[in-house]
């Protein structure tokens, strides 16, 4: 039985640190895992070029712990408007890694999103000749269209014609919840990967609105049924270059949540790296762990290895029920449940 495990320290592919008083948290707890954490660009007011990006970076390393190499990886946030300079610009500046797409009010903050995704495609080609990474918000928004069914559709619709059409333009389907998504990744090229957050590995849409609704499991893409968390959790760990590690970590206020219309997103970065291993032990599959979490997600952004080193331990320990946050508190992910595996701080 492992009882321990030592790995290349891990990035994290996709967080939401926010703003303001907000990074008092998000910071050092994206610090604490992981070697480089791709930072959300969907602020109140979102990332659209080179100079917001730079702005919100140097506030969010003025949050970083004085011991701490951590760096965050700025990510452009498309808008009917953006233009083919704000994308040059954005890969000749050097910390800009990707562009993101979210479809108009697909998800929190997203009311800047692209109304016709079509109309991108000069963009798109330009992020291909850019070598920049396009990371999708893989859903439809129509009202029409079932929300369990948005991602799926969106694969169809979309994402079938954009990789025909731009073959070389690497691709992240973000927080993957499917297993259409899951086998649409694992059957394409290696220009095309995922990312995976850990409460769609832990949760199904039972363990959300069975026996009670919880606002702190409604995140979106939201969870679905048991047989694609099955399908996530086979992809995972299954040593497959194609997914990576990425939490989708997204603080709210608990009132927020616990609200007549409940925000949407998770906080999981108290124990970002001890969810996933709890999955990979569960699924024995710990000798995968490793290239989850810390090699396939360098790999694809055509980023060297972190050189640190992190241990996990297997060690009980219950996640506390509450984060003090913004002046109020969160909710954490999995809040008061006990979990075997913990990080060895130095
Ligand atoms: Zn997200």
């Amino acid at each position: 039985m492992v009882n321990q495990l030592t790995l290349i320290r891990p990035d994290d592919w996709h967080v939401h640190l926010r703003d303001g008083d907000a990074l008092d948290t998000t910071v050092p707890a994206a610090a604490k895992y992981f070697g480089r954490s791709i930072i959300m660009p969907n602020l109140k007011l979102p990332v659209r070029n080179v100079n917001d990006a730079l702005f919100y970076r140097q506030r969010i390393l003025r949050h970083r712990p004085k011991d701490s190499q951590w760096l965050p990886l700025m990510v452009l946030y498309l808008t009917d408007d953006t233009s083919k300079k704000d994308i040059s610009e954005a890969k000749k500046s050097g910390f800009v890694q990707a562009v993101k797409y979210y479809p108009a009010g697909a998800t929190t903050n997203s009311a800047s999103g692209v109304t016709q995704l079509e109309r991108l495609d000069p963009i798109f080609n330009e992020i291909q000749e850019s070598n920049l990474i396009l990371q999708l918000h893989g859903e439809v928004t129509d009202q029409n269209i079932d929300i369990f069914d948005r991602e799926a559709v969106f694969i169809d619709r979309h994402l079938r014609r954009i990789k025909e059409k731009f073959p070389e333009l690497k691709i992240v389907l973000e927080h993957i919840t499917t297993s259409q998504a899951a086998q649409y990744v694992e059957e394409n090229d290696q220009y095309l990967a995922a990312t995976i957050t850990p409460q769609h590995l832990l949760y199904n849409r039972n363990d959300m609105l069975a026996g009670g609704i919880r606002p702190h499991l409604y995140c979106l893409p939201i969870l679905k049924r048991d047989i694609h968390q099955k399908e996530l959790i086979r992809a995972a760990t299954s040593g497959s270059k194609k997914f990576f590690l990425g939490t989708d970590s997204a603080p709210h206020v608990s009132e927020t949540k616990e609200s007549a219309c409940g925000c949407a997103g998770c906080f999981s970065h108290h124990a970002a790296l001890e969810f996933y291993a709890e999955v990979f032990d569960q699924a024995d599959a710990m000798h995968h762990l490793e290239a989850f979490a810390s090699i396939n997600g360098a790999q694809f952004y055509q980023l060297p290895l972190n050189k640190s080193k992190i241990t996990l331990v297997k060690e009980p320990w219950t996640i506390p029920e509450e984060i003090p946050f913004c002046g109020s508190q969160l909710i954490p992910l999995a809040a008061g449940m006990a979990l075997n595996w913990k990080l060895r701080l130095p």
